[in-house]
């Protein structure tokens, strides 16, 4: 955002009435401040469509319709009110806004209607609590986002669509012409979503059999029957045979977009699965699952991988000194330390409680080190001001193995693990590698 620094990457811009919004600021503030958000609140039209219009237009718009109550000092002619209409027509019309309305104004299907129409991403019903809200809104700005890769493997011949634009929305299809050797492919593969032709299915019945009663099938991927032209003998058969779900095929286009559809709500189970909601970091699943497959790319591209365990130091004590809910706030501070310290191609993850979890790509052991370590002097450095006056410093230990030396997600965790240990037992503060690249520091 030019000209704003600030310590949270994204941003809300926000069009409020400036007495309803008085008391709630603080809390909303708190709350967007855990999904490393930071809210701009506006009370003055103008200023908000200038700040709209100047953004680099990676925010979101939030419009709370009361604001029209205290905003006929706007306009020239005083006596006037702002009327919804005016408001609507002010707002830049490239970009989308969360509308916030009253249960009286939901209660008015025009008025609705009107709404929905006016570039309207979303809207909200008050009274909606704090907490919700801004996890509504995440989740908004998460799907606004390029979305993660969702893997589609078809067995089959393509249907005619349009795969570069299937590409561009992130949706990454393989082709397998083999029935027999399907399940193979999907081991190997992974994919999100299964598609299987009806000419396919019809050739070989047991496929899908053969793919679900794997005992390492994931239950959570769909296997879907596309079929040329309507045939309710055969949908009936295959339903029972195991496909969750069936698609016509016939035409391209139409069943492109379903597709994109089901990859935005595959996403949005992937991030409820996978993510942290108190931080919005990867949580163990999530990092299980991308770390297995940064792994991967480190073997195919030929590259090291740094994977780094960090604890906390006496966090009990800080828990039981200044309370459960300083405790907090020390991990959300430690969050955005290290997520701003972040790379391309990294991963970070609150592993569990005050456990979080690095991986560094392209990264040898010995740069690991160094990188790790300028984390914990940053985070060394936050002043804590635990009463007035009173301001403490907190540490943390980690642990580092190096990939290709621990070969599996598993097996680097282990080894970071163990020197986690061992950082602890030579007086916390530290980062032991698990070899010792660089002169022992402390
Ligand atoms: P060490 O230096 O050996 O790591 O000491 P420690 O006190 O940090 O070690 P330990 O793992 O025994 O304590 C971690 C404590 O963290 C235990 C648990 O009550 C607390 N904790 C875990 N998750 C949370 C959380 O989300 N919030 C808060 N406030 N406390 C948490
Ligand atoms: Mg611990
Ligand atoms: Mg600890």
């Amino acid at each position: 955002m030019a000209g704003h620094t600030s310590l949270y990457r994204n941003h809300v811009l926000f069009l409020s009435h400036s007495f309803f919004i008085k008391d709630n600021q603080a809390e909303l503030q708190l709350h967007a401040h855990k999904y490393d958000f930071d809210i701009r609140f506006f009370h003055e039209l103008s200023e908000f469509v200038t700040a709209v219009e100047r953004d680099a237009a990676d925010s979101l718009y939030v419009v709370d319709l009361d604001a029209l109550h205290n905003m006929q000092s706007d306009l020239r002619d005083a006596r006037k009110t702002l009327l919804l209409g005016e408001l609507l027509q002010r707002l830049p019309t490239d970009h989308r806004y969360v509308y916030l309305q009253s249960v009286r104004q939901g209660s008015r299907f025009l008025l609705q209607q009107r709404l929905v129409d006016s570039n309207c991403l979303a809207y909200a019903e008050k009274p909606i609590a704090n907490d919700v809200l801004v996890d509504k809104l995440f989740n908004l700005f998460v799907q606004q986002k390029r979305g993660d890769l969702v893997r589609v493997a078809m067995l089959g011949a393509p249907p005619g669509w349009d795969e570069a634009a299937l590409r561009a929305q992130r949706l990454d299809i393989v082709y397998h012409t083999d029935p027999q050797t399907l399940h193979l492919r999907v081991k190997d593969l992974q994919p999100d979503i299964v598609l299987i032709t009806d000419a396919e299915y019809e050739r070989t019945e047991a496929v899908v059999r053969v793919l679900k009663r794997n005992i390492e099938a994931d239950p959570v991927r769909e296997i879907t029957l596309l079929q040329r032209r309507a045939d309710p003998a055969l949908a009936r058969r295959a339903l029972d045979s195991g496909f969750d779900a069936l698609l016509a095929m016939d035409d391209a286009e139409l069943l492109a977009r379903q597709l994109l559809n089901r990859a935005a709500k595959i996403r949005i189970n992937r991030d409820l699965i996978g993510k942290d909601r108190a931080t919005g970091l990867l949580n163990k699943i999530g990092l299980q699952q991308k770390a297995q497959a940064l792994i991967c790319r480190a073997a195919l591209e030929n590259r090291p991988l740094c994977f780094g365990v960090i604890d906390i130091d006496k966090f009990k004590t800080i828990n039981d000194t200044w309370g459960h809910y300083f405790g907090d706030i020390v991990i959300k501070r430690l969050s955005l330390t290290l997520a701003a310290r972040m790379e391309e191609g990294d991963l970070l993850s609150r592993f569990g409680g005050e456990e979080f979890v690095v991986v560094f790509w392209d990264c040898p052991l010995e740069q690991g080190w160094h990188r790790l370590d300028a984390l914990r002097q940053a985070f060394g450095a936050i002043a804590f001001e635990v009463k007035p006056g009173d301001v403490r410093h907190f540490s943390f230990s980690g642990g580092l193995a190096a990939y290709p030396d621990g070969r599996s997600e598993n097996e680097l965790f282990l080894r970071a693990d163990a020197m986690l240990y061992e950082a602890k037992q030579g007086g916390r503060n530290q980062i032991r590698p698990m070899a010792a690249p660089v002169a022992q520091t402390g």
